[in-house]
């Protein structure tokens, strides 16, 4: 096999069918110049609700506001504490932080997302919410999630950013929780082309609260009952999002494919993802587990392969929270140490998978 193969992480250059699909899209914004909350804003929350299963959806500009307007939304705020996993993107934590809320680090498992054990462990007077994340594009296990919360009366927000289009017994992510979160910034695996977000809810009473949250706490133009920023989702990735939608589960059909044919070749040399049954993940990352994390990143990228390693340090860990937290997250620590995100994209070739494939093997064969 050539040496000259290059296997980026991630290709977010558009192709041309898809391409002229977007622009036509984005050319009907233009021609009907509704920039501010258009038509097109309305018609993908209306896709999104129908495509997840839930009374509405409300579009943001970003998962980390979906995250603060859905806290805010259920009223938490200073002198509450939020469980979350130790294993996320910054947001999660700074999210809560932000509503003035306090972040409290529960363990993972083994399949890299929220132990209901440890998390129900840390559930004291303070605690108003828990947020699972859903990690990698995996499901949470979260029949024992809304147990724990049904016995301490918790509220549930799941952040999933990294899950949309995850499945568990037929339901999907987001739509267990009081509310779930969404990112379809352009890395996602529903990516916008830039930043944009959403919001779902089980109580449809939410929704005008959510709705005024997100622009100022206007409830017309003139009258302000809130205090709050400007969140709304831009019409143009509104557009474009529609259009994506409408192509996603053959875009999550080939990372599922991918991730397939990984298993096959390396299950066994390493610890391949967890599934929680079919459909339960979307594979936002392909993430190993190896005791030799560091040396096969090293040879894969002299092998011209990007991988990356989501996200050290541990949220507990960063400057701006270690010392401060209270929580539990061994498992996490001794996790981080041996995992690794192989490419997995749509856009990946049969060649590239069989070289990223064979490139592993050969380091761990060698020793
Ligand atoms: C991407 C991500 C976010 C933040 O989403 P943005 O749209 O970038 O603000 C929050 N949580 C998790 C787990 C994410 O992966």
């Amino acid at each position: 096999m050539s040496k000259d193969i290059r296997v980026p992480f991630l290709d977010l250059r558009v192709a041309d069918e898809e391409r002229a699909t977007l622009l036509a899209a984005v050319d009907r914004v233009l021609r009907h110049g509704r920039i501010v909350l258009g038509p097109e804003v309305a018609a993908f929350e209306g896709a999104l609700a129908d495509y997840l299963g839930t009374p509405f959806a409300v579009g943001v500009n970003s998962g980390t506001d979906a995250l603060i307007l859905g806290l805010r939304a259920l009223g938490i705020g200073p002198g509450d504490e939020v469980i979350l996993p130790p294993l996320s993107f910054v947001a999660s934590a700074n999210a809560v932080s932000l509503v003035g809320a306090t972040p409290v680090f529960a363990d993972v498992g083994t399949d890299l997302t929220l132990d209901p054990t440890s998390a129900e462990a840390l559930a004291g007077p303070r605690t108003r919410a828990i947020m699972p994340v859903h990690w990698a594009g995996l499901v949470c296990d979260m029949t024992s999630i809304m147990a724990i919360a049904e016995r301490h009366g918790l509220y549930v927000i799941e952040d999933t950013s990294q899950a949309f289009g995850a499945r568990l017994n037929g339901r999907m992510a987001g739509t267990f929780g009081d509310i779930g979160t969404f990112s379809m910034n352009c890395m996602k695996v529903l990516a916008s082309l830039g930043e944009a977000g959403a919001l779902c809810a089980r109580d449809a009473g939410l929704r005008e609260k959510l709705e005024v949250l997100r622009y100022h706490g206007l409830v017309n133009r003139e009258t302000c009952v809130a205090v709050s920023h400007n969140g709304r989702l831009d019409t143009i990735q509104a557009a474009m999002l529609l259009e994506r939608l409408r192509t996603f589960p053959q875009l999550v059909a080939r990372r599922r494919d991918n991730a397939a044919f990984y298993d096959r070749q390396l299950a066994g040399a390493v610890a391949v993802p967890y599934r929680r049954g079919e459909d339960s993940h979307v594979f936002y990352t392909y993430t190993i587990q190896t005791g030799r994390r560091d040396g096969l990143k090293d040879y894969l990228a002299a092998h011209g392969i990007e991988t990356k390693i989501q996200h050290l340090p541990l949220l507990p860990e960063q400057p701006v929270y270690a010392d401060k937290v209270r929580g539990h997250w061994p498992t996490a620590s001794r996790l981080m140490q041996q995992t690794l995100c192989l490419p997995v994209h749509e856009k990946l070739t049969p060649q590239q998978r069989e070289y990223v494939a064979a490139k592993v093997l050969d380091f761990l064969e060698r020793s």
